[in-house]
């Protein structure tokens, strides 16, 4: 006999995994209900598997270094279908002034290879001697970047990498709240440099590997046939408990529990947890707290294009040795950044094909995903041709744009944070999942689902 009922809004990687980490944990005890608004699930992990090609629409995969979310995947029986990115797919690339240049993890090979002039060279080796920031305030990344390895190091380095990862501008976003780890490193050890000697010569000691300044290493991990493989198997999972498609209008506080409103219809639950973007969010939650759906309200979204083209190989000249590369904004493009999935995950494309995929818009250039597919196409093409060395017309493409992709931590998110996170205490039995405040990727959204519902309590 269920003792409890529980609303999950929303049915993306936040919402399925909220209720996977449910059933495994209170099995009948707990009776939930996924509701998700489209007809299909997954939010922005979608795909497209045509003409012998796979397209994973949002994400491409996750980092394989946190363990929640390899026991996630090993508990929900997932584990064969991992699929690492291929090994051949090991190096990394940054546009500079009409050339590909490797960015060698090894600092000695990394500094004679000229992607920084010699001063650049010179100030970043200086980080050593930079003393850490006295006070606790709030910096962007792009401050906190130039102050320790100088601005040349900030816009060729920094710059794309944070385009890559959050689609943002490294001038908006705040460091503790996107790469906590750079913060902690100052803080800890004086310095990104001496943490980094540090954390090797303590990692050498447990016998493992440490990772560079944004956080430990890891390889980009998808599943065999595609991310949406592992969308698919929770849905088997979870099948008696997946109500959709089925829009939530609103959320309404009642005596004993929330009222929660879909199609045409209305239940009350105990507990509810709200996996929807903070936008959305903002205005199921009006009804409830007016505070709570203001601040939601307040966190910013970047918009993204993802251009996927297939070429067959013999149209590109350029040797595909690596993952593919990020492009500063100082180079006036475009593209923010281009991955050649055919290297790292081969059997995403067929024998004998390139495929390409490569970001556009972000928050420097949102107004790009309002053009056409077809031109958007278009310009990835023409300022992809010179730096591949591509020959004609893509074989195969398919164009997917995300307006408010991705959630902008920018300056002043911890503080919001903390003023969301008391509003929900004192609220009481809603939680907020979702990738909108303590990480914008899939093992962070994982993780926060895994936690919420190691919160509840059912006695
Ligand atoms: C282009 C792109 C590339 C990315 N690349 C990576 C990557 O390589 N690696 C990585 O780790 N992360 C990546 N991310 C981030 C990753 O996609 C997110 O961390 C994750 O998918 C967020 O999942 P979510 O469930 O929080 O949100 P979503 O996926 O947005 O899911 C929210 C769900 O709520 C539903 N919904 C909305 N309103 C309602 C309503 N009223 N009623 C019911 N349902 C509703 C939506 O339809 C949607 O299904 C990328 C994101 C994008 C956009």
């Amino acid at each position: 006999m269920s003792e409890r009922k529980i609303a999950i809004i929303g049915g993306g990687i936040a919402g399925l995994s909220a209720g996977f980490f449910i059933k495994d944990r209170f099995g009948e005890q707990v009776d939930f209900t996924v509701f998700e608004k489209e007809k299909r699930l997954g939010g922005t992990i979608g795909i497209t598997r045509e003409d012998g090609f796979i397209i994973d629409w949002g994400p491409n995969g996750f980092l394989d270094r946190e363990p929640l979310t390899l026991e996630f995947v090993d508990r929900i029986g997932l584990s064969d279908k991992l699929y690492p990115s291929d090994r051949k797919s090991e190096r990394r690339f940054i546009y500079r002034n009409g050339k590909l240049w490797e960015i060698n993890p090894k600092p000695q090979r990394f500094l004679g290879s000229g992607l920084l002039s010699l001063r650049g060279r010179l100030r970043l080796v200086g980080e050593m001697f930079i003393p850490p920031k006295k006070d606790d305030s709030s910096e962007s990344i792009h401050d906190f970047a130039s102050r320790r390895i100088g601005r040349e190091a900030a816009e060729i380095l920094i710059d794309p990498m944070v385009s890559g990862i959050f689609g943002g501008d490294s001038h908006e976003l705040e460091l503790g709240s996107c790469f906590p780890v750079m913060e902690e490193m100052e803080k800890n050890y004086g310095g990104l440099i001496r943490a980094m000697i540090k954390r090797k010569k303590e990692a050498r000691a447990r016998g493992k590997t440490s990772g560079g300044p944004a956080g430990p290493s890891g390889h980009l991990t998808s599943f065999k046939g595609g991310l949406y493989t592992m969308i698919e198997h929770l849905e088997s999972l979870l099948k008696e408990q997946l109500e959709y498609p089925s829009e939530v209008k609103l959320i309404a506080r009642e005596d004993d529990g929330y009222k929660i409103d879909f199609n045409q219809s209305q239940e009350t639950f105990d507990e509810v947890i709200v996996s929807t973007p903070s936008y959305i969010s903002s205005g199921l939650l009006s009804g409830v707290d007016q505070e709570l759906s203001q601040l939601l309200s307040e966190i910013p979204y970047s918009s993204l294009a993802v251009v996927c083209q297939g070429y067959k190989l013999d149209k590109v000249d350029r040797p595909l040795d690596g993952f593919g590369f990020l492009i500063p904004h100082n180079q006036n493009m475009d593209v923010l950044g281009s991955i050649w999935t055919s290297v790292i995950f081969p059997e995403q494309a067929p024998d004998g094909y390139a495929l390409f995929r490569t970001m556009m818009g972000g928050a420097k250039n949102e107004e790009i995903v309002k053009e056409s597919k077809e031109s958007l196409a278009r310009i990835a093409r023409k300022e992809l041709a010179p730096i591949l060395g591509l020959k004609g017309e893509p074989d195969y493409q398919k164009v997917i744009i995300w307006e408010r992709a991705i959630p902008q931590y920018v300056i002043g998110h911890r503080k919001r944070l903390e003023r969301i996170n008391r509003r929900l205490k004192e609220i009481g039995n809603i939680h907020l999942a979702g990738n909108a405040f303590t990480g914008i990727g899939l093992n962070d959204t994982i993780k926060r689902s895994y936690n919420i519902v190691e919160s509840i309590r059912i006695d």
